[in-house]
């Protein structure tokens, strides 16, 4: 989808702070951080939220989860802890609608999230 702005961002034609690539998966720094660390693990494919997942998308879910937990190690926050969210639609507070999964660390979370 060329009006995606991930997408976009997954085919290299608007840069990013890029930790983590591979043909699926790409993990980049969030422009407008909410913790030290903050970063986005999205599939390259578009896939606009959660609730567009099919059955066969299972093991790329299962990917964006552990590439974030490769990328807490690498960034030194795993033993502390960390926070992955995925948002959904409006009311869960999506507002790129390209799936994405953010690693937030660095800071203690507070619960319940706001
Ligand atoms: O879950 P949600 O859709 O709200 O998250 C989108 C995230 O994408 C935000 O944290 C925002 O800062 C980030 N973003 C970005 N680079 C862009 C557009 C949005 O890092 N060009």
């Amino acid at each position: 989808m060329t009006d995606c702005i991930f997408c976009r961002i997954a085919q290299g034609e608007i840069p990013s702070d890029t930790v983590f690539e591979d043909d699926e998966v790409l993990a980049f720094r969030d422009l407008n951080p909410q913790a030290p660390v903050h970063i986005l693990v999205i599939p390259k494919r578009h896939i606009a939220t959660l609730n567009d997942l099919s059955a066969e998308d299972a093991g790329l879910v299962g990917r964006l989860h552990w590439v974030a937990a490769q990328l807490a190690r690498q960034e030194g926050i795993a033993e502390d802890g960390y926070r992955t969210v995925i948002n959904c639609n409006p009311a869960g507070g999506q507002s790129v609608y390209h799936l994405h999964l953010h690693l937030l660390g660095g800071r203690q979370m507070a619960w319940p999230a706001g």
